[in-house]
């Protein structure tokens, strides 16, 4: 895009640059489809034809909307192999329907036997959470972060380079989102009447492009604290 002075001395933008180069982003898009359409024929004549027969992923990937992490590209899967949630910072909260019925449809209905929370280092939307700025109705939700770094703020409060401090409660926020999940009577639920299913938590690293196993599988209710195990017997009063 190019800018001319106009009569006034100021920058004049090209509207029509402008239409042209989001036409041409636009295009490219649909242009990309059909190129790749045309690869995947070359390589399994028969792979839409099997894609549209269902679905049966072993995987529910709850990752961050940046870009930068298409659950897909960073597993190195194809199509058919992971069911995809995502939202700003990986956030998962037992009052958010969308999230509660990907949830649910992943664990009982695909019978999906790992359930993946990726966050990635450099997540803007935890970045924002530890400011004190606001941002608009996305406030509402980031708030969310701001309360797991309330929990966790005696060792966050120590670390006083701001990258390694955003990077910390990046980790902290999957731990919590996955403990969360565990929380939920979907995934307790589950563990009655399964043993195959293990919650993880990840972070990805954009500067590498790997992937940290932050160590905190669980797959069952024993870690939850007892006052979130929604599976113990009532104890008779008196
Ligand atoms: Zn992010």
């Amino acid at each position: 895009m190019s800018t001319q002075e106009n009569k006034n001395g100021k920058a004049a933008i090209n509207i029509s640059e402008i239409r042209l180069a989001q036409s041409n982003s636009y295009n490219k898009l649909i242009a990309n489809n059909a190129a790749w359409v045309e690869r995947k024929l070359a390589e399994d004549g028969e792979f839409f034809k099997n894609l549209a027969k269902g679905q049966s992923p072993e995987v529910l990937w709850i990752g961050c909307s940046d870009s930068r992490v298409p659950a897909n590209e960073v597993t190195g899967t194809k199509p058919g192999e992971v069911f995809v949630h995502r939202n700003i910072a990986n956030v998962c909260v037992h009052s958010d329907m969308n999230m509660l019925s990907v949830l649910d449809y992943a664990v009982n209905v695909l019978k999906v036997k790992h359930v993946i929370v990726a966050g990635h280092y450099g997540c803007g939307g935890v970045a924002a959470a530890m400011s004190h700025k606001q941002f608009g109705l996305i406030d509402n939700w980031l708030r969310h972060i701001k309360d797991v770094y309330r929990l966790h703020a005696n060792e966050l409060d120590r670390i006083t380079d701001e990258t390694t401090r955003v990077n910390r409660l990046v980790e902290l926020n999957v731990t919590e989102q996955v403990y969360n999940l565990c929380k939920t009577t979907i995934i307790q639920n589950a563990w009655k009447e399964r043993h195959d299913l293990e919650v993880h938590g990840w972070v990805i690293d954009l500067a590498s492009g790997l992937v940290k196993d932050l160590k905190v599988t669980s797959s069952s209710p024993d870690n939850l604290g007892y006052v979130y195990d929604l599976n113990v017997e009532a104890v008779a009063a008196h």
